[in-house]
């Protein structure tokens, strides 16, 4: 009956990065496995329930992402034992109260944070709480970055604190975390990823548009469709027209829409291409294929060869599970800068910020498939697709919920 239903807040910060995705594929994967015998809540807890200046951390982040060099800044500031624990206390003074409104009016069995900032205070309030009501709620992190992660995802009072990788288990060890506190699955992702795409790889081609047995490759902008994409396209199309062999190159272009219709204009449109009669100004052995903001990324991926993309965790960790190799054209700096080595460590990637160079390299990919198959099998051999699911069954554990028993969705 619903009193059995277990109730677990999902606390976070919509600071850019995935952590609302994350969010989000946690509760979807708990769905999965059990159905309403769980109440999920996702709260950004800084910005619905701080006060001035904690209530400010989405558009400062949206700022200082503007301006790169102050997000490293305040990175970098940030990393400080001291800055955490000053931070801690002044939240704490400001913010516990309200926090403790939420997480009583809720009333949790169980409090998840996918957010480096979303520990320190929480705790605290916790602590309030046991010791004002006797009552000892759990509390989680789940680590959303993938190749490092900053200090602040790490209090050592955690009953748990799930990593993604090595490299980030490292850290947490570092950090104080014991290794009986942590788990290590993967980076949790969407539905679309949680299992290897079994279709055959031409009936998904088929079905965008793309024509069957052509080296494809995908270019992705974050979901804003950020800069230098149409760079890196017209560089694509330059170098791939030298080839001897047809080529296809992928545009997502995110929200852009702008930036889709001038590729469409550049490369799609024949009657401006056909240039009176003289040789078309583009290539005919590479088209380019223009998308806006796409829902089935993991279709894309299937269907594609290798990928151009900005060093973004979840677009990472996907990839990989639909083994494309990954040609990294930017990072932000601080939490995107050490998914570069961890791409190109484990052998299924390279990094460069100079579209020409980038152009090449994908070329030099995809003129040979012996290198595109073995880079290939590396990104699936480093992927996690069970992850999310994996997190959600241990999550159940410690809610005392039985997998076996789980309701089907009709
Ligand atoms: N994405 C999408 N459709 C698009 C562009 C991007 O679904 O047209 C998804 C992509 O698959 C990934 C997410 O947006 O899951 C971007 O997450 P990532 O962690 O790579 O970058 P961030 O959100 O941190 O900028």
């Amino acid at each position: 009956g619903k009193k059995d239903v277990k109730r677990v807040l999902i606390v976070m910060s919509d600071t850019g990065g995935g952590h609302k995705a994350s969010a989000l594929a946690l509760k979807d994967a708990l769905w999965e496995n059990y159905n309403d015998n769980v109440d999920v809540r996702i709260v950004d807890i800084w910005t619905d329930y701080g006060v001035f200046p904690f209530n400010t951390f989405v558009p400062s982040y949206r700022f200082m992402s503007t301006y790169p060099i102050t997000w490293k800044l305040f990175y970098e500031w940030t990393k400080w034992p001291s800055t955490i624990m000053g931070g801690e206390v002044v939240g704490h003074a400001l913010c516990g109260s309200r926090f403790r409104q939420l997480i009583e009016s809720y009333n949790p069995d169980l409090i998840v944070s996918v957010h480096p900032l979303c520990q320190h205070v929480m705790l605290r309030v916790l602590q309030d709480i046991r010791q004002m009501r006797n009552r000892n709620i759990p509390f989680v992190t789940v680590v959303t970055d993938l190749g490092g992660a900053h200090p602040s995802w790490f209090h050592p009072g955690v009953d748990l604190c799930f990593v993604p990788s090595q490299p980030v288990r490292e850290i947490a060890l570092q950090e104080g975390i014991k290794p009986d506190q942590m788990r290590q699955y993967g980076l949790p992702i969407r539905r679309g990823f949680w299992q290897q795409e079994k279709r055959p790889k031409g009936e998904i081609r088929d079905k965008l548009g793309l024509t069957k047995g052509v080296p494809t490759c995908l270019v992705v902008g974050g979901g804003e469709g950020v800069g230098g994409l149409d760079k890196v396209v017209d560089a694509l199309v330059a170098c791939l027209g030298t080839k001897p062999f047809d080529s296809e190159v992928v545009a997502i272009c995110g929200k852009n829409g702008a930036l889709r219709r001038r590729l469409e204009r550049k490369y799609c449109d024949d009657a401006a291409n056909a240039n009176n009669g003289y040789p078309r100004m583009r290539p005919r052995n590479v088209s380019v294929k223009p998308h806006g903001f796409v829902t089935n990324m993991e279709d894309f991926m299937a269907a594609a060869d290798c990928i151009v993309t900005k060093a973004g965790p979840g677009t990472i960790a996907e990839s990989a599970i639909r083994g494309l190799p990954i040609m990294l054209s930017s990072y932000l700096p601080g939490q995107e800068e050490p998914n570069v080595p961890y791409v190109i460590d484990r052998g299924f990637g390279d990094y460069s910020s100079v579209p020409s160079q980038i152009a090449r390299r994908v070329a030099s990919w995809l003129e040979d498939p012996k290198k595109l198959q073995d880079m290939s099998g590396k990104a699936v051999a480093s992927s996690r697709p069970s992850a999310t699911i994996d997190i959600a069954t241990e999550l159940g554990e410690i809610l005392a919920l039985n997998k076996r028993e789980r309701k089907r969705q009709s």
